[in-house]
């Protein structure tokens, strides 16, 4: 019989229950005989050493035996808080199944009821009260944050005003940065700032986890910002403050002010215009055209829709058109209708795409008028790219690209099935909510999600990796372009747009690669550039698999 010898334990790591009780440490019942002999386990644990593949196939089965989503959601957050390694392990292993989980459309199911299915704080809440003590606060977070994932909850997704119940959402979102690009658990920091809430019902609600007052506004917000981004750069230089689920009011202002002092981004508004434009491409090489010879109509006029707007015109520019030529191939038209000069209602992120045109109230009149190439569906209005809308977009081109990305399903603007039917099986279309494949004359389509978690993940890792000081269009530019050459020539045969989901390591190395690049290039990089850019960002990629303690 072995000794049990606790001394044997290497530096750092804990022994006994203590590690058990480390979710970045604890293995459960996969510690190997000599591991329970050397860190003092022995009796802690059930007798039987697990594999770690065995304890995945155990986790999902009793995931799958749940009928709930939500219940699905607390089990993996259960799983999150006691064993990360295998948390991680699960999600890597079975994207395509888990991503809806952890994040979209469970989260936000999740966020509703954020107070009652509270088990253990995750990341960190700074109220309006804190004000004045905001570094100090974030002192208390035991780690170096690389990355902040950072929401005020006034969005929360297509929610609305979920006040400090968003938390959810950087937390799911950094597991995506974790699972689809290997940013270490240990950088990642989910911040949601609480400055109240508009929401009455949750103002009411016993449950609720946030300040029970209503939203600061004004210049008072605006220093609660400014001192949480100050103070986050002095606790943790060099960290990247990702912006997620802030209102509209807010979200550009933020973007703009910021964006030229520090590294951030806003994925509502840049990731989406990456994998967006990432789409344009794949669907371009199957045409055969170029970028700046499109014209793309956008119906929703919001976050989406602008951003996407922005990063497409700043790639025509990018192939030799002027900024007001590429404008002028960019189209929107929101609630009210076609977005021209002559409205007074525009808000500032609509101006730049106001036409001098005739007014137009409703979409199908605008394509008829206007002849676009491409549509893209970003108003939350289900059903609006109707039978009449698909047929005019297949009677005025050859292949009609047809992108409805509005989300949750109820939302989207066709599904896959009448993207196809209506076109005659010639469009290429692209989705912002699952679908399966579809079969139409004798053909099997495969579309694919133009789903943010292709982009973000990989932009972040880079960023890290290189300790980039700025996020610009370029680096989603390069990140669009890299997207779009992973897409293979088998995926374009099928209508798929974009890589399987499961590659999505893979992508995100080369997204990281592609945006370390160009932080090098342009020189906002912090480090000097490494011999294999590749490499070094594969270097930091966190592994799930366990390791050998002694
Ligand atoms: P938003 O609230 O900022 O914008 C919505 C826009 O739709 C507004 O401009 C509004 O005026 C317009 N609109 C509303 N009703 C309309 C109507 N009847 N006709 C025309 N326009 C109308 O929201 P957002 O962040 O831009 O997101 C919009 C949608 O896109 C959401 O469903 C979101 O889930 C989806 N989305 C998908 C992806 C993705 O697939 N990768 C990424 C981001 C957003």
């Amino acid at each position: 019989m072995p000794d049990q010898n606790k001394n044997s334990a290497p530096p750092g790591i804990p022994t006994g229950l203590a590690l058990l009780q480390d979710p970045a440490l604890n293995k459960g019942t996969a510690f190997t005989e000599k591991e329970r002999n050397a860190l003092g386990l022995r009796g802690l644990l059930p007798p039987h050493v697990h594999s770690q593949d065995e304890q995945v196939t155990r986790v999902l089965t009793n995931l799958r035996q749940l009928a709930d989503p939500l219940e699905k959601f607390v089990a993996l957050n259960a799983l999150h808080d006691r064993n990360e390694a295998l948390f991680f392990r699960v999600l890597c292993d079975n994207i395509d199944e888990m991503q809806p989980l952890v994040y979209t459309p469970t989260v936000g199911q999740a966020c509703q009821k954020f107070g009652l299915v509270f088990q253990r704080p995750r990341g960190m809440f700074i109220g309006a009260n804190d004000r004045g003590r905001i570094a100090q606060v974030l002192r208390n977070w035991p780690y170096q944050a690389g990355i902040i994932v950072v929401t005020d909850g006034e969005r929360i997704l297509g929610l609305g005003d979920l006040g400090a119940n968003g938390m959810g959402i950087p937390v799911g979102k950094l597991s995506l940065y974790t699972a689809c690009a290997g940013v270490h658990p240990r950088l990642c920091l989910p911040v949601t700032i609480d400055v109240g809430t508009n929401n009455e019902s949750l103002l009411k609600d016993p449950y609720y986890v946030g300040l029970r007052q209503r939203r600061v506004t004004g210049a008072a917000y605006d220093e609660l910002i400014e001192e949480f981004i100050t103070a986050a750069h002095a606790v943790f230089p060099a960290v990247v403050i990702q912006f997620e689920d802030f209102a509209n009011h807010n979200a550009f202002r933020m973007l703009d002010k910021y964006r030229g002092r520090i590294c951030t981004f806003n994925d509502d508004i840049q990731g989406t215009a990456s994998v967006v434009l990432a789409g344009l491409f794949s669907a371009l090489r199957v045409t055969g055209g170029k970028l700046s010879d499109q014209k793309i109509l956008f119906l929703g006029a919001g976050e989406a829709a602008t951003g996407i707007a922005d990063l497409v015109a700043s790639a025509m520019v990018a192939q030799g058109l002027t900024e007001s030529a590429a404008h002028q191939r960019c189209w929107l038209v929101d609630s009210k209708g076609l977005v021209i000069k002559s409205r007074t209602d525009l808000a500032a992120h609509k101006i730049p795409y106001a036409q001098e045109h005739a007014p137009i109230g409703d979409f199908l009149s605008a394509i008829k008028a206007l002849k676009p190439t491409a549509i893209i569906g970003v108003s939350a209005v289900g059903g609006a790219f109707t039978m009449d809308v698909l047929e005019e977009m297949a009677r005025i081109n050859e292949r009609p690209i047809v992108f409805a990305l509005s989300n949750p399903t109820s939302q989207a603007e066709c599904n896959a099935e009448q993207a196809y039917q209506w076109t005659s099986g010639r469009g290429l279309f692209a989705c912002g909510s699952p679908f399966d494949r579809v079969k139409f004359n004798g053909k099997t389509f495969v579309p694919r999600q133009g789903n943010n978690s292709y982009i973000f993940p990989g932009v972040g890792l880079g960023a890290i990796a290189s300790r980039a000081r700025r996020i610009t269009d370029d680096m989603f530019m390069a990140a669009a372009h890299t997207l779009a050459h992973l897409v293979t020539e088998s995926d374009l045969e099928q209508g798929s747009l974009y890589p399987a989901l499961p590659r999505i390591r893979e992508v995100s190395a080369h997204i990281a690669t592609a945006v370390a690049d160009n932080a090098y290039h342009k020189g906002l990089a912090g480090k000097p550039k490494p011999q294999d850019v590749m490499a070094d960002v594969q270097s930091q990629m966190y592994d799930p698999h366990y390791k050998s303690y002694i």
